[in-house]
């Protein structure tokens, strides 16, 4: 694709990469193919090449987005699907993020649509807070039956269906919280490696058996596990809301804190049972490049970082003790397979570990999930939600497993098969506790 840039703007290394990442698109629109949005709406300017043209515009014009580029930018779900089906090698994650700084930084949106986005900014990535966040929302949820909903065909929600999505994914109950930061859990027997297992922020609030499991796996097999203190969220959170102050901020401490561990005790690698979040620390070496003082220590942590699948398949784990010979529809998710390129070996482990795996159809469509979007684009969240569950439950499976939790909530949102982490069955195969309750 050809652009315009002036010198002057080249003078921007953000726009540098930009140009770059726009000369490699050809237009050809093989992407649209396997965009979730253009699946859905059918619109080409809610598919990954009219999302590319309208940020071409937006920066080559150097002025505030538009409200309509905003809708457009929007309404993508970050699932990445368009990398992997481009055959250009377009970088549509950098592309995108960039938009969304620039969308933050210069458009000012409607105050309660400002307000909802500054509560989750501030809430999501603070586990206490975002514990009595849950409490309340569990209070409220009486509430959002009163609030109205989806209308048939709606692409743009309302406040009130915003904050009646919010309601709905707060749990009925929350368990008990997991280990604390600074705990260290050594390995048994003969010590094989030392690793820092992700903490997380709505993860360790809503469902701190995924890395209770990791851990009791990890530990069993001679890895021992260190909860770094001071820890915090990876930023992933705010960066996909172009917030990047706050993410970037975050990431410069974590890579601190986790360096200081490194050369404490050593690590082996930093594993993560978010896929998500995964996703943006293997990334933090590119979101810090230009930071003099950062660079290198953010390249050595995104080097360093691994999901619990990639560190687990190293252990090459001994058989399993008995087969279960239970379906596990294994739902890969976004962040997972387009983001990470992680797609068979999830399935590998478990299969090797007894399992029955089922591929869903249409597993390369995004679940909905993607952050924060169920809450501020309810109406396809949902869509894409009900579609995933009907793929699922047409492989007829008795769990379904996933590695990143967002997901997890969003398709126990529609169905009543039980939920699972995939470390959990693993950990449940070599020796841990069944898993199965949502
Ligand atoms: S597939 Fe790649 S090159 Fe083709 S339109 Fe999409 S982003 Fe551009
Ligand atoms: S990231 Fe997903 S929703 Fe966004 S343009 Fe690409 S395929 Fe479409």
């Amino acid at each position: 694709m050809k652009t315009e840039f002036t010198p002057a703007q080249l003078a921007d290394p953000d726009i540098v990469e930009a140009d770059k990442i726009l000369r490699k698109c050809v237009h050809c629109g093989f992407c649209t193919a396997t965009c979730p949005t253009y699946v859905l709406l059918g619109d080409e300017l809610d598919s990954p090449r009219g999302r590319i043209y309208l940020i071409k515009q937006m920066l080559e014009k150097n002025e505030p987005p538009t409200a309509e580029v905003v809708k457009h930018i929007d309404r993508c779900l970050s699932c990445l699907a368009c990398m992997t089906t481009c055959p250009s090698g377009v970088n549509y994650m950098h592309l995108v993020d960039q938009a969304r700084v620039r969308i933050e930084k210069e458009y000012v949106r409607p105050l309660p649509e400002r307000l909802l986005r500054a509560v989750l900014a501030y809430v999501l990535p603070r586990p206490r807070v975002f514990r009595a966040g849950m409490v309340l929302a569990r209070l409220g949820r009486p509430l959002a039956a009163l609030l109205p909903g989806s209308k048939p065909g709606a692409t743009t929600p309302t406040f009130l269906h915003r904050i009646k999505a919010m309601l709905a994914l707060a749990p009925a109950s929350l368990p008990a919280p997991g280990a604390r930061a600074g705990s260290v859990f050594p390995a048994q027997g003969a010590k094989r490696g030392r690793v820092a297992l992700l903490q997380g922020c709505a993860q360790q609030v809503l469902a701190p058996r995924i890395n209770q499991a990791a851990i009791s796996l990890l530990t069993r097999h001679g890895v021992e596990v260190v909860l770094v203190a001071d820890e915090q969220c990876c930023g992933a959170l705010t960066h996909h809301m172009g917030d990047d102050r706050d993410a970037l901020a975050r990431a410069r401490a974590n890579i601190t804190t986790w360096i200081a561990e490194a050369e404490r005790g050593g690590l082996d690698a930093i594993v993560v049972t978010a896929s998500g979040c995964g996703t943006v620390i293997k990334d933090y070496g590119y979101l810090l490049r230009e930071d003099r003082d950062y660079a290198g220590p953010a390249a050595k942590i995104s080097g360093l970082t691994k999901d619990i699948t990639e560190y687990v398949a190293s252990l090459d784990l001994p058989p399993p003790r008995s087969r279960s010979d239970l379906v596990i529809a294994y739902h890969s998710a976004c962040s997972l397979q387009h983001g990470q390129k992680i797609t068979q070996l999830p399935k590998d482990l478990l299969s090797k570990n007894g399992f029955v795996v089922k591929d869903i159809p249409e597993s390369h469509l995004c679940c909905g999930s993607a952050g924060t979007y169920n809450i501020l684009q309810p109406d396809i969240a949902n869509r894409l939600r009900d579609r995933k569950v009907a793929n699922i439950a047409s492989v007829k499976p008795d769990m379904i497993a996933a590695g990143n939790i967002g997901c997890m909530v969003q398709i126990a949102g529609g169905t009543s098969v039980p939920v699972v982490h995939t470390i959990e069955l693993l950990d449940w195969a070599t020796g841990g506790p069944r898993p199965g309750l949502n």
